[in-house]
């Protein structure tokens, strides 16, 4: 039943006064704290063109040699998928590193040219020589692991060092340039389907492979990677000989003459659309069926 009007009782004025008084003051704060994240928001998309801005210049400027950093930086976090330009693509990798002589002037090869590579490093050589992982790292280049001391077969290692030569090279890798790396391989390529689901890591092997630390003879190098390479290869050599220094720079001045793109391992899995997953192998585009 409705009841009839009444008149408001004053004794409930003061608090009714006050209740109206505590939803404004809220109110009038709640749109305080709308705006202020308005406001941020805004601020944080400005700053983070301008920073977008500046990046484009840094990509557009004539890099300088062995100034790379700033250049590579961005081919190390690409903003944007990678896409086919009509150019053949080659991944350049580089095993056993690092160490102080090769892989510094191999650096500055690579940088000179502006070239990406992929470094897959030894933990137990980061934590010999930090500063040129970081120097790898900060130019843009990939790191990524080759365990901790190669110790091979990873195949025929107990569970427990099988997971300190991952876990390890890992930890060294994280320690130097602050995040995991994305890719594994296993020291020479050697792997079993039972050994790849216990490092469980996507591991990368690779398509062309002159044999360097066999032959250490330059011009044999620069033949035989020349001879078999094709657009969407994967070469494999190491950042420990003068020999291998001398036909990478070669090879690298070649495929800059012929137009070739070089990418990252990374850039490469994202350029040809491949999730490459835990525990899988890869030979280029392919997967490996393991035993
Ligand atoms: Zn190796």
């Amino acid at each position: 039943m409705k009841r009839p009007w009444q008149p408001h009782d004053d004794s409930q004025k003061e608090a009714r006064r006050a209740r109206l008084a505590h939803i404004r003051a809220w109110r009038f704060f709640r749109a305080s704290l709308v705006i202020a994240a308005a406001i941020c928001v805004i601020v944080f998309l400005l700053l983070g063109g301008a920073e977008g801005l500046l990046r484009h210049e840094a990509v557009s400027g004539s890099p300088q040699p062995g100034d790379a950093a700033p250049l590579a930086k961005i081919a190390a976090q690409p903003q944007q998928r990678l896409v086919p330009d009509g150019r053949p693509v080659v991944a350049l990798t580089f095993d056993d590193g690092p160490n102080d002589s090769i892989t510094p002037a191999l650096i500055k090869v690579l940088n000179e040219r502006g070239v990406t590579a992929t470094f897959f490093m030894l933990g137990e050589r980061i934590e010999q020589y930090p500063d040129v992982a970081l120097l790898a790292y900060e130019s843009g280049h990939q790191i990524a692991s080759h365990t901790y001391n190669h110790k091979s077969p990873l195949t025929r290692l107990g569970e427990q060092e099988l997971a300190r030569e991952v876990n390890d090279a890992i930890g060294a890798i994280r320690g130097v340039i602050g995040e995991d790396p994305a890719y594994m391989r296993p020291p020479f390529g050697e792997i079993n389907r039972q050994t790849a689901l216990t490092v469980g890591w996507p591991m990368i092997l690779w398509t062309v492979d002159p044999r360097d630390w066999e032959c250490q003879n330059a011009d044999q190098i620069y033949d035989v990677v020349m001879d078999n390479i094709y657009d969407g290869a994967v070469v494999l050599m190491h950042d420990k000989y003068d020999s291998t220094l001398e036909a990478a720079q070669r090879v690298i001045d070649t495929l800059i003459e012929q137009d070739w793109r070089f990418v990252t391992i990374e850039q490469y899995y994202q350029l040809y659309g491949i999730d490459t997953l835990p525990g899988h192998v890869y030979r280029g585009q392919t997967e490996v069926m393991l035993q």
